[in-house]
């Protein structure tokens, strides 16, 4: 393995998705609904955008030794995504995700994680060389704290460079905040991490130096349709995200951070790489699903040279 291989340490699950008339209340049946299956996780989803966005990419990931599972694993190797480090659990199933889409489009979710609940700091040292010698390790918040924290530490110890989406939201101890190169969390989780409310530009730039006290280097706080403030301790910059009609926002984040690991794991500048994370995450918003959704290198160049 080559020192440019992004590797992906994260959560794998498949959604299960009802579409109601309106999200059932408790004791309540609605029928009329709509069933599909579709597969996700913040982990496996970062790992598709960031094969899909050119990356080479290797995923660590627990899932159950079922057809969930199973299925999950053909599906990455049909995104040509390095599955040998994904292990199969024999204890818990698959993580799965069951989802209610109102009419509205509002949703009520419920995650068992399963198999991603065991993916644990013995399973990133059975892996260790694959992040000592990756060229950047991307991660987020849906496995064990405890995983996140060796796996940073492995890649820290190596000198790589570390994003890490800090989703779903949840407070994380300083000493994980140190090592990560750059931060990407969106304004509800940027709230949870510095306790500053996101309402505006000042407040976004404010938690940024909040985050930078705690020895993050690069903080990217992304706002939405808004696009994403992006902030190191010299200079903060204002980045607007791509004007689009947009009909599932589902995994947008999932999108921007697999698409940012790309082009910053080939060396593009930070300015031009989250240009390119938020020209993807744009493409992925104007189509339903998450993983369906996910755009490939050619169509967010082609993308990028129209705009
Ligand atoms: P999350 O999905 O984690 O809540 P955001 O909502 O901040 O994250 O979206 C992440 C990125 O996805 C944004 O920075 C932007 O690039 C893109 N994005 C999200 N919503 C839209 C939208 N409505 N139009 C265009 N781009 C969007």
């Amino acid at each position: 393995m080559g020192n440019n291989t992004i590797v992906v340490v994260g959560s794998s699950n498949t959604d299960m998705i009802i579409k109601v008339p309106r999200i059932p209340r408790p004791g309540e049946t609605v029928l009329g609904g709509q069933f599909s299956m579709a597969a996700g996780g913040k982990g496996a989803n970062q790992a598709v955008a960031a094969a899909r966005a050119g990356g080479k990419v290797l995923l660590i990931a627990r899932v159950g030794e079922d057809l969930f599972g199973e299925e999950a694993v053909q599906s990455f190797e049909r995104d040509t995504i390095d599955v040998h480090c994904i292990t199969r659990d024999d204890q818990a199933p698959s993580g799965i995700a069951l989802i209610f889409v109102g009419e509205g489009g509002e949703n009520s979710i419920a995650v068992a994680p399963g198999a991603n609940a065991n993916l644990t700091p013995a399973h990133v040292d059975r892996f260790s060389r694959q992040i000592s010698e990756a060229g950047t390790l991307l991660t987020q918040l849906e496995t064990p704290l405890e995983t996140v924290l060796r796996a940073t530490e492995v890649a820290a110890a190596s000198g790589k460079r570390i994003i890490l989406n800090p989703a779903p939201a949840r407070p994380v101890p300083v000493e994980l905040l140190r090592r990560v190169s750059i931060l990407t969390p969106n304004e509800t989780e940027a709230e949870v991490l510095t306790g500053i409310p996101i309402t505006d530009n000042k407040s976004a730039a404010a938690a940024a130096e909040h985050l930078f006290d705690q020895g993050v280097s690069v903080v990217i706080i992304t706002l939405g349709a808004r696009g994403a403030l992006v902030a190191t301790r010299e200079k903060q910059e204002w980045a607007p995200g791509f004007h689009v009609k947009a009909l599932d926002t589902t995994a947008a984040g999932d999108v921007f951070n697999g698409a940012l690991a790309v082009a910053l794991n080939e060396n593009g500048p930070l300015a031009d790489a989250v240009r390119f994370a938020h020209a993807a995450a744009a493409i992925s918003v104007t189509r339903l699903g998450a993983q369906p959704s996910i755009p490939h290198r050619k169509e967010i160049d082609e993308f990028l040279a129209r705009h």
